[in-house]
């Protein structure tokens, strides 16, 4: 047996923009909606996903926040001091250079002997533009939404001979019920009863799991895998085999594990 519960998580979140006069969509064009009024489908059920998106009648201007609305900030390079270390002298101002075998100190060229030059970042007004507003001096506030679509798993295996249970989770088998919905119903009225109460309380595990989150769609079904428990004589030794699956898979204890063989 086994069900898969397609859950949606919703978050909010404030983001930011630079406001460069574009259309807003204030509060005054409605009243914006709570978080689960919002539209917002996966693109397919099932499949783990996200999605994000501005909520409508959020957004509003405000004084950007790095830069108190100036638009520019302090050069990082020079720290507003307009000048750098000039790269060519290493700051001295000087250079040694050789004249035939005489070595003499002469004035650096590039920064005129100043050890210094204009800071190449700011070109030497000691500010620069604002990362945050990119020099528009105000902000574009707007709640973000952020939805998660993820599918939870869970299975029952009824089992009764020796073979290790997992291994039939992997083999096709013969599939005896399949039902999907919104919210499902436990298995009821299967001959064996440890299926329904499978059913039962894996499906109130997953209820009781939600968080805060919903429910889009389960589905769960229900598979008949064959197995088959071979006992064998050979050369006076006694053992036995399993054969599983719809592919014939082997299973003998003393196996490694992996080393499964398919019977032809
Ligand atoms: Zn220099
Ligand atoms: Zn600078
Ligand atoms: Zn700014
Ligand atoms: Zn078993």
């Amino acid at each position: 047996y086994s069900l898969e519960t397609y859950v949606e998580s919703r978050f909010t979140c404030w983001s930011y923009e630079p406001f460069s006069g574009q259309k807003l969509d204030s509060p005054n064009e409605g009243k914006a909606p709570g978080p689960w009024e919002v539209e917002l489908r996966p693109r397919e059920m099932f499949v783990d996903q996200d999605k994000e998106l501005i909520v409508p009648h959020t957004s509003t201007v405000t004084p950007c926040h790095h830069c108190n609305a100036k638009g520019k900030t302090v050069c990082h390079k020079c720290r507003g001091k307009k000048l750098t270390r000039c790269g060519d002298c290493g700051g001295h101002g000087h250079k040694t250079v050789a004249q035939g075998a005489v070595l003499r100190k002469v004035d650096c060229g590039e920064c005129d002997g100043q050890g210094k030059r204009r800071c190449p970042l700011c070109s030497g007004s000691g500010e620069e533009t604002c990362t945050t507003c990119s020099g528009h001096q105000q902000l574009v506030f707007a709640v973000k939404l952020k939805c998660e679509w993820r599918g939870k798993n869970a299975d029952y295996i009824e089992e009764r001979t020796d073979l290790p249970d997992e291994l039939v989770r992997d083999v096709t088998g013969k599939v005896i019920f399949e039902e999907e919905g919104e919210l499902l119903t436990p298995i009821s009225n299967f001959p064996i009863s440890p299926v329904n109460r499978a059913s039962k309380s894996l499906i109130g595990a997953h209820e009781n799991s939600l968080k805060g989150q919903r429910v889009l769609r389960q589905r769960h079904n229900l598979r008949g895998i064959p197995v088959t428990e071979v006992h064998y004589e050979h050369e006076g030794r006694q053992g036995v085999f399993f054969v599983y699956g719809f592919e014939n898979k082997l299973f003998a204890q003393g196996l490694p594990s992996g080393s499964c063989c398919s019977l032809l």
